[in-house]
């Protein structure tokens, strides 16, 4: 996995020490790891010390291995269980994506993977199909936490939405996603809107799913916020339907797609002006930050 960053501004009663947390597992596990810290920084607010010191994948399941101080043997008892459930989830969850998945053999190589990856890089895994642990009662589909991610079925035949962005709202309120729909049942292609509220959305960055109460939607290509209102401009002031595949304002050319907003005569200036200066900042702020 990749290093892990900003776990201090989430989780404010744990312990890291300032260098990015190295994770030596796939970022499909990225959910599990954050259930296991929120749970650990809830039974930590009582007060003592929690350092996480290493994440990794042994033996096709995810391990963690942490030191506590100072703390109430109920909290330790709570961070134990959830480090167990963290675990035991990890054999359900596949390590590449975070679809459901189960464990499978790549030539001794033992992997937790969904049905796509169960054949790839890997070469094609053989599933294990004993038991995990007779005493552990634990079942995947009782846990919304497994049971309610996409499985693969669900994931190709769910619409796409393009050019996404996120609106947060007020306080206590789900965002939404605004974006191009494709592949949507009762929207027409291409259309720009905005989907219900979120109530799921995939932990992988960028994700590439969410799930609103009645569907659940893949997500494709993002833009920065401020090239992302120029394209939404230029595509809706040429009232040129987005086609599936097409960047929206017709290619990536974003100064032609400026000189075309200015042509039109349809925006002030002074917004088209902002919208420049924003994405000239983006743009600098991309460059500096190596992006
Ligand atoms: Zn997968």
């Amino acid at each position: 996995m990749s290093l892990i960053t900003g776990l201090r501004d989430l989780y404010p009663h744990l312990g890291f020490d300032d260098r990015p947390l190295a994770a030596s597992c796939d970022d499909g596990w990225l959910g599990i790891l954050h259930a296991f810290l929120g749970d650990a920084d809830k039974a930590m607010a009582a007060g003592g010390t929690f350092m996480l010191q290493q994440v990794k994948e042994k033996m096709g399941g995810l391990h963690m291995h942490y030191a506590t101080a100072d703390v109430a043997p109920d909290a330790r008892r709570a961070i134990d269980d959830a480090h167990r459930l963290a675990s035991t989830r990890s054999f359900h969850v596949c390590e590449i994506c975070g679809r459901p998945g189960r464990l499978n053999n790549f030539s001794g190589l033992w992997k937790v993977v969904c049905s796509e990856h169960a054949d790839g890089e890997l070469g094609t895994g053989v599933p294990f199909d004993g038991p995990f642990d007779a005493h552990n009662s634990y079942s995947p589909e009782e846990d919304p936490f497994v049971a309610a991610r996409p499985t693969v079925a669900e994931f190709e035949a769910a619409p796409i939405i393009q050019g996404w962005l996120i609106e947060e709202q007020a306080e206590g309120g789900h965002p939404w996603l605004y974006g191009w729909f494709f592949g949507h049942p009762d929207i027409g292609e291409g259309e720009h809107g905005h989907t219900p509220p979120l109530v799921q959305m995939d932990e992988m960055m960028p994700p590439r799913w969410v799930r609103t109460d009645s569907q659940l939607y893949r997500l494709g290509i993002c833009y920065p916020p401020a090239e992302r209102e120029i394209r939404y401009w230029a595509q809706k002031l040429a009232r040129r339907p987005v086609t599936y595949g097409e960047p929206p304002g017709g290619d990536n050319d974003i100064e032609a797609m400026l000189i075309f907003l200015r042509s039109t005569g349809r925006l002030r200036s002074m917004k088209i002006d902002r919208m420049e200066l924003a994405y000239r900042e983006e743009k600098e702020s991309d460059a500096r930050s190596g992006a």
